[in-house]
């Protein structure tokens, strides 16, 4: 599902898909909204490594992980790699929370708080449930969108297909959320905000963040990153785990199955038969996790690590049940 349209600017015709609303014209450079206005606040993150830097960098940031093979700098090689600019919507926020809550159960708060947050929302549902859609970055040193640069470095550059209406509502969530976990960290709990919440838009931009996916390989096995090409920051890595790492793994999950048991039998001998297959239930699955984790041989390291997630709950979990 394709269509053509034609520049505002320059008049050359532009393939795009049905879902695509925001355009970038790849000869050009201007951008504009489907059947609208130019957007004319377009930037993006500069291109300041190489691929091969991005690499070098990588694997001296992967050595500082203690699962990673210490020959990896010398037996990994990059086999391809992609750029490409992903699209954010940038809002800068001026919210006036007006709120009610509990402190300590009892007694009722309410108040206002006033804050002004920068979000940047995913334009792209490519995006929705990667790494890149919480992705923070610095606004700060984005240059106005250079279409000579993109094309020069062969990157590919991802349209918006986010609305920016229903980017402005992800924003607004977002900044409530914030706001919310914050005033929870000071002890308020059942934090409702008044329909007179005010959040006014005092500046949007759209931007291109340009990301290397490099696949690399290392002992017949293929793997990737993803890196901001702008700071080399690593987003998302997958990384073989070296020897040493896996024995400890499978000691691990050794332990953890022993400690089911243990856990099974104290609770039976207490004729605590729930706590008893519960807790050994949960332990049984760690150990399986951990177990799973070795034989894998590979690592996934990214800010929001799901597998890691997964036993932190069920640790939490059975601290909480204990
Ligand atoms: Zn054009």
């Amino acid at each position: 599902m394709s269509e053509e349209i034609i520049c505002p600017y320059c008049s050359a015709p532009i393939r795009v898909t049905a879902y695509e609303n925001v355009i970038t014209c790849p000869y050009c450079g201007t951008t504009f909204v489907k059947g609208g206005e130019v957007v004319k606040d377009h930037r993006m993150g500069m291109i300041n490594y190489s691929p091969k830097e991005i690499f070098e960098i990588f694997k001296e940031w992967a050595l500082r992980k203690p699962e990673t093979p210490d020959d990896i700098s010398v037996k990994a090689s990059m086999t391809n790699y992609e750029l490409t600019l992903y699209p954010y919507w940038v809002f800068r926020l001026d919210v006036k929370a007006d709120y009610s809550a509990y402190k300590r159960k009892s007694s009722r708060v309410v108040n206002i708080e006033h804050e002004t947050l920068t979000i940047a929302i995913p334009a792209a549902k490519e995006m929705l449930a990667t790494v890149l859609s919480d992705y923070e970055f610095s606004v700060r040193g984005k240059i106005y969108y250079n279409s000579q640069v993109v094309q020069s470095l062969g990157a590919k550059v991802l349209n918006a297909n986010i609305s920016l209406e229903e980017a402005k509502e992800r924003a607004f969530r977002k900044a409530l959320d914030f706001i919310r976990e914050k005033l929870e960290r000071t002890g308020l709990t059942k934090i409702k905000f008044n329909p007179s919440t005010k959040v006014d838009i005092e500046d949007v931009t759209y931007v291109h963040i340009p990301i290397y996916k490099v696949f690399y390989r290392y002992g017949g096995r293929q793997y990737y990153f993803l890196a901001d090409a702008s700071d080399s920051k690593i987003i998302y890595a997958e990384i073989p785990t070296g020897k040493v790492f896996r024995v400890i793994s499978i000691g691990a999950a050794l332990a953890s199955l022993v400690f089911a048991g243990i856990i099974f039998f104290i609770g039976l001998s207490l004729h605590a038969i729930c706590f008893a297959t519960y807790s050994g239930f949960l332990m049984t699955l760690i150990s399986a996790f951990m177990f799973l984790k070795s034989i894998k041989g590979v690592v996934v390291v990214a800010k929001h690590r799901q597998e890691a997630d997964t036993v932190d709950k069920i640790a939490k979990y059975l601290i909480r049940y204990i």
